[in-house]
């Protein structure tokens, strides 16, 4: 039995691409069925996943933007990453690791 090349569109990116006279004879040795693909979307595919896209990262911006305060404890000039309202005290880095947890607080 002989074969020859023949075009087949790709189901997926419409390209025309050659089934070989060498694989058609293999793919009806195996009992496959004409392929669907052209090569370069099988082997997308069979590498997983292939054009996924970006990645993002969550957005999440890395640098907060800082305001100027002044520690109640120790009056050194500090910045905060929130902006000091003045209805609770604002504390430097060195003091606010200082101070016992948060939820020992009484506000
Ligand atoms: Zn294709
Ligand atoms: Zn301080």
């Amino acid at each position: 039995m002989s074969y020859e090349d023949k075009n087949l569109t790709c189901v997926e990116c419409n390209t025309t691409f050659v089934f070989s006279a060498d694989d058609q004879s293999f793919h009806s040795q195996k009992g496959y069925t004409d392929p669907k693909r052209c090569t370069s979307c099988r082997a997308a595919r069979r590498s997983g996943g292939g054009g996924y896209g970006g990645g993002g990262g969550g957005g999440y911006g890395g640098q907060r933007e800082m305001h100027p305060a002044v520690c109640a404890e120790c009056n050194k000039d500090t910045e905060v990453p929130f902006l000091p309202t003045g209805d609770r005290p604002v504390y430097c880095s060195d003091c606010f690791s200082k101070r016992p947890a948060p939820s020992s607080q009484r506000w």
